[in-house]
């Protein structure tokens, strides 16, 4: 198990604290007070949706909680299937942080194509315009195609190589 290399991928990524791979983290109600008191922007008055919003406000290229004995449980716990992998000797560092570079990129892309919003979340973001984009079917224009073809290589890219194929998955 190599950790300095498990530390150069998650900084050369984030996208489990960016907002791009979940719109909210998963708190026990324990933590939640301490929670709020290290900056983090909860949630708590949805039991089902009791968490703190991404992207996460403590997320500044680095985590800047990490020290803290506050530190979320789940933030403590996750690891992205790109990560297990490379943990495990599954796969190289080289191969991991292609993965991450080219899902940058798609994600880079996929922005310039969003439309603005109130949704601070990209996940959100992206859902909402790939359902308003699906219900409108036959009267789409070249861009509308073109952003839900990337939005679907994306959502599978999630899933099969990040392992993510849940609005909410960041359980503990
Ligand atoms: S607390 Fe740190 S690890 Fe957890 S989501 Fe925020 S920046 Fe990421």
């Amino acid at each position: 198990m190599n950790h300095a290399d498990a530390n150069i991928l998650c900084k050369a990524c984030g996208l489990c604290c960016s907002g791009h791979l979940f719109s909210w983290v998963r708190l026990n109600a324990s933590e939640l007070e301490k929670v709020e008191k290290l900056g983090l922007d909860v949630i708590r008055n949805d039991p089902r949706q009791r968490g703190f919003t991404q992207p996460c406000a403590m997320w500044n290229g680095v985590c800047s909680v990490y020290t803290s004995p506050d530190y979320p449980r789940s933030c403590q716990k996750y690891q992205c299937k790109v990560l297990r992998q490379l943990l495990e000797e599954d796969i190289s560092l080289q191969d991991g942080l292609i993965i991450v570079r080219e899902t940058l990129v798609l994600i880079r892309e996929i922005e310039l194509l969003l439309p603005k919003s109130s949704m601070i979340s990209f996940r959100e973001r992206l859902l909402a315009q790939k359902e308003m984009l699906e219900v409108k079917e036959k009267m789409l224009s070249a861009m509308d195609e073109s952003f839900l073809q990337k939005a679907v290589t994306l959502l599978a890219r999630y899933e099969d190589l990040f392992g993510v194929d849940d609005f909410i998955d960041y359980e503990t």
